[in-house]
């Protein structure tokens, strides 16, 4: 049994009848990027050659770690059953840190221009499974700045999993919740969960295009999910969390930037206070879609820009890695 997913209250249930304190002095070891008992000083010998006999600090192992120029680093965990997952940690230009975590082993919701989507659905990865990704990005640095649940699979559809997650990150890793974003590509009953949580979470919404029709080509979730239940969901969202969403577009050359592409998207925005992100996409084998140009990108930003929304653009860190949005999904 592995003790780095749990939360301190469920670390200290594990060890009973060992007291309290002991518990925070494991919990306060993990933290400090411990892999095993042995380091361990404030602890006694015996006891920890005993922990080492009963438990393990990790259920996964690191199976590959890559990171390139930009400080991306992309690793992939195997989990305990054979499972692969791939979480990535990003470095921006100030030095801050953002730890991408993924929910699910593969996903079901079949994007069509996305290599998790590609993979179809394996399971929902366990609370545990998604803190472990987080404690061994968290290991060898002082923090994580950031924490978004970017990474494979569609969290609100392992709601549960998310949740104890969210509040492990919250409570006993005191990250706060405004520095933690959930991203959805449009799980209206996720929305209303998130909504009704303690913790202002920041919501990132993936809508790619506001044009329903072709949406329901590009994300077939639309169908079952379209988006004027979503507007519904986010506008309830802001009434409970004052947040500013965002609204990530990856942008598909020739597909999702054309004139009609713009005007969906600021008739959908209206009302609401979000941020458009401009992710253009980035490229990933056995999918014929393509990046789109500069001057598209450019045009499509600056038409946003005239129409009074707040746009960034996110320009592909870790693409070298196969890291960037829309390009983790790692066969075995
Ligand atoms: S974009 Fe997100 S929701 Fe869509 S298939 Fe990929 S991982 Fe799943």
């Amino acid at each position: 049994m592995a003790l780095c997913g749990y939360s301190l209250k469920r670390l200290c249930a594990v060890l009973s009848p060992l007291p309290l304190f002991r518990a925070v002095q494991i919990f306060e070891w993990i933290k400090k990027g411990a892999h095993d008992f042995s380091g361990m000083t404030d602890i006694p010998l015996g006891m920890r050659q005993e922990l080492a006999t009963r438990f393990s600090l990790f259920d996964s192992t690191v199976q590959t770690q890559r990171s390139d120029s930009t400080g991306t680093t992309k690793i992939g965990f195997k989990l305990r059953d054979g499972a692969i997952i791939e979480s990535v940690l990003l470095i921006d230009q100030k030095g801050r840190s953002t730890a991408c975590l993924s929910s699910q082993v593969g996903c079901p919701l079949g994007c069509t221009f996305c290599k998790t989507g590609s993979m179809g659905f394996v399971r929902n990865l366990k609370s545990a499974e998604i803190i472990e990704q987080f404690v061994q990005l968290h290991a060898g640095r002082e923090s994580i700045d950031n924490v978004v649940f970017m990474g494979m699979g569609e969290a609100f559809l392992n709601s549960d999993a998310l949740f104890e997650s969210l509040d492990i990150l919250c409570t006993d890793w005191h990250i706060s919740p405004r520095r933690i974003t959930v991203s959805t590509a449009g799980v209206a009953a996720g929305i209303a969960m998130l909504s009704a949580q303690k913790y202002d979470i920041r919501l990132a919404f993936s809508l790619t295009t506001a044009d329903s029709q072709l949406r329901e080509r590009l994300m077939p979730i639309t169908k079952t999910n379209p988006l004027p239940l979503i507007k519904e969901a986010l506008c309830n969202y802001q009434t409970h969390h004052k947040q500013r969403i965002t609204l990530e577009l990856v942008l598909l050359k020739n597909v999702n930037t054309r004139p009609d592409d713009i005007q969906a998207l600021i008739s959908f925005a209206h009302g609401l206070n979000v941020v458009v992100n401009i992710i253009p996409w980035n490229t990933v084998e056995g999918i014929s879609l393509q990046k789109p140009t500069n001057s598209e990108i450019h045009s499509f930003a600056q038409a946003l820009e005239h129409a009074g929304l707040n746009v960034t653009r996110r320009f592909g860190r870790g693409s070298s890695l196969s890291a960037a949005c829309g390009q983790l999904g790692y066969r075995q």
